[in-house]
C-alpha cells in the first residue's frame, strides 16, 4: 500500500495486517521530521538500507560535525560509490522539498479516509501551498494506485540478480575483493505482466521461500534457475516448480523460462 518506489516495487510485500500496523504508526510520523524520516526509511529499507545509486549495503548516516547527531537533512552516504542520498531518491518523494512529515500525513489520510483526501484538506492541515498539496497528492495517488494489492499468480518467473559493484576507487577493480553486492529477487507474472522486485538480506533457501510465498499465490507455478536455494519451493505451490538450467546454457525449455525476469 505504501510503496513509494516509482521504478521498482521493493516495498510491495506487506500483508493486510502489516498494512494495519503501518497505518497505525503513521500519525506519529506526521508529528515531526525525524519520526517521519525514520518511518519512511523503515518502510522502504527495513533493516537493510541500500544505496539507491549502486545498491551497496555499505552505507551510513551522515552526522553533524558539531552535535554528533544525525544531520538535519537526513542524508546517507554510500561507501561503495561515495554518493550521498536520502530516502527520497528513487521514490515518489523525489524532486520535492515538501517536508517528510507532510508526506506521511498525505499517505495517512489517503489510506484512511473513505472518500479520499483533497488537496485543500492537505493545504489546511500542513500549511503547504495549494499547488504543493496538489503535487504531493498526485504523487501519493500514483504510488498507491500503482501498487497491485493481490499476489502474483499463474506462471511466475523468479530470478535473483545482484546490484552494486561499481569500483570503490576509480581504476581499481572491486571484483574478488570482498564485494558487497545486494541480492534482489525479481518476480514476473507471465499472464498479467506484473513485476515485483525485493531486496534480500541473503539468498538462503529460507529467505527465498519466505519472499516467494509472500509475493506469489499458492495456486501458481514457479519457474526458476537451478540455484540450490530454490530446491523444495514446489511444495508450497499447487502448480509446482520447474527449473531452467542456466549453467548449461539452456535458457529456454519449451515454455519454461526465466528470461523474462
Ligand atoms: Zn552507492
Amino acid at each position: 500500500m505504501l510503496a513509494m518506489d516509482t521504478k521498482t516495487k521493493v516495498q510491495n510485500t506487506s500483508t493486510k495486517n502489516d498494512n494495519d500496523m503501518v497505518v497505525a504508526a503513521l500519525p506519529v510520523a506526521c508529528a515531526d521530521e525525524k519520526a517521519a524520516v525514520e518511518f519512511l526509511e523503515a518502510q522502504r529499507w527495513g533493516d537493510h538500507p541500500a544505496c539507491p545509486h549502486c545498491g551497496d549495503l555499505d552505507v551510513y548516516q551522515m552526522k553533524d560535525a558539531k552535535t554528533g547527531e544525525r544531520q538535519v537533512n537526513f542524508r546517507w552516504r554510500c561507501h561503495g560509490c561515495k554518493e550521498q542520498f536520502t530516502v527520497r531518491v528513487g521514490t515518489v518523494l523525489e524532486d520535492s522539498r515538501i517536508p517528510f512529515r507532510h508526506w506521511c500525513y498525505g499517505f495517512w489520510r489517503a489510506s484512511t479516509s473513505k472518500k479520499g483526501v483533497s488537496a485543500l484538506e492537505i493545504k489546511r492541515h500542513t500549511g503547504l501551498s495549494y499547488k504543493s498539496a496538489l503535487f504531493m497528492l498526485q504523487r501519493i495517488r500514483f504510488a498507491m494506485e500503482d501498487t497491485p494489492s493481490g499476489k502474483l499468480h499463474g506462471d511466475v518467473e523468479v530470478d535473483e540478480v545482484y546490484i552494486g559493484g561499481r569500483p570503490r576507487y576509480k581504476g581499481v577493480s572491486k571484483r574478488g575483493r570482498g564485494t558487497k553486492k545486494t541480492p534482489v529477487l525479481a518476480l514476473v507474472e507471465r499472464s498479467g505482466g506484473r513485476v515485483r522486485a525485493q531486496v534480500l538480506p541473503n539468498i538462503t533457501g529460507k529467505t527465498l521461500r519466505k519472499a516467494i510465498t509472500e509475493q506469489v499465490d499458492q495456486a501458481s507455478r514457479i519457474h526458476t534457475d537451478e540455484l540450490g536455494g530454490y530446491v523444495g519451493i514446489g511444495k508450497y505451490f499447487d502448480g509446482g516448480h520447474v527449473t531452467v538450467r542456466h549453467a548449461a546454457g539452456e535458457y529456454a525449455k519449451g515454455d519454461i523460462t526465466t528470461n523474462r525476469v
